[in-house]
């Protein structure tokens, strides 16, 4: 393990190019469960089966039921950042690291103090009336019970991206150009099952990708380096 932090070390010293690309491991370290995992939500009982409650359609017809579970499960307003994300914004502010990448939609890298995030599953911070576009915190989404509605009566709808809607392309191309040019691409808390969003490795080029996650991946072979442990441990050490 000694060996492997030092090379990563090394890599890190050397860039000045580097690319963050994590996925929900990144959080659990904060305490906010992984729904993919098996301890996950999705194992949990509910009325409907989660994948189907954070659906685009199940929000349009059974909205109050998606607030409801969305209020419980998807949002952990307490979580703070753990020694991944301060690490992180520690070598963006130092000029290192470029860009952010993450499948989390809970705004802890730039809690921590990261500047240029890719949410490309959207965040909970971020809601807007459907009916005129007026943004909301998240806070009017939790205060209320039953389906938070706009001064002007239309539905608030959270700004992250649901099963069956699209990413945005904003958000993907930004994300996309950032991996495109990466020197050191740090891939971190990921299954890489997740598509489109593990997709968007096949634009890397740089040849130093770094797998970092507790279980094996399948992208192991294209990796100049592989660790497998909590993210948080393995950057706090450096
Ligand atoms: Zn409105």
């Amino acid at each position: 393990m000694s060996d492997q932090i030092e090379a990563l070390s090394k890599m890190i010293d050397d860039s000045d190019n580097i690319v963050f690309f994590g996925g929900a491991g990144v959080s659990t370290e904060s305490g906010i469960p992984d729904f993919r995992s098996t301890s996950g939500l999705y194992n949990q009982k509910y009325e409907f089966p989660p994948e189907m409650m954070i659906s685009h359609s199940f929000f349009m017809s059974n909205t109050a039921e998606f607030y409801c579970f969305y209020r419980d499960k998807m949002i952990h307003l307490d979580a703070k950042p753990n020694a991944a994300h301060l690490k992180l914004a520690e070598l963006g502010a130092n000029g290192k690291l470029k860009a952010i990448v993450t499948q989390n939609i809970d705004g802890l890298h730039q809690m921590a103090g990261s500047k240029l995030v890719y949410e490309l599953h959207g965040s909970i911070y971020r809601n807007f009336c459907m009916k005129c576009g007026k943004p909301y915190a998240v806070e009017r989404v939790m205060e209320c019970s039953g389906v938070p509605k706009c001064d002007c009566g239309g539905v608030i709808k959270p700004d992250v991206v649901l099963y069956e809607e699209p990413l945005d392309q904003e958000v993907w191309e930004g994300a996309t150009l950032a991996i495109e040019d990466a020197d050191v691409l740090i891939v971190g808390g990921t299954s890489l099952n997740v598509y489109p969003a593990a997709g968007l490795l096949r634009h890397y080029r740089g040849g130093k990708l770094i797998l970092i996650n507790k279980t094996e991946l399948p992208h192991e072979r294209n990796a100049v380096l592989v660790i497998h442990g909590s993210i948080g441990e393995i950057l706090q050490l450096l």
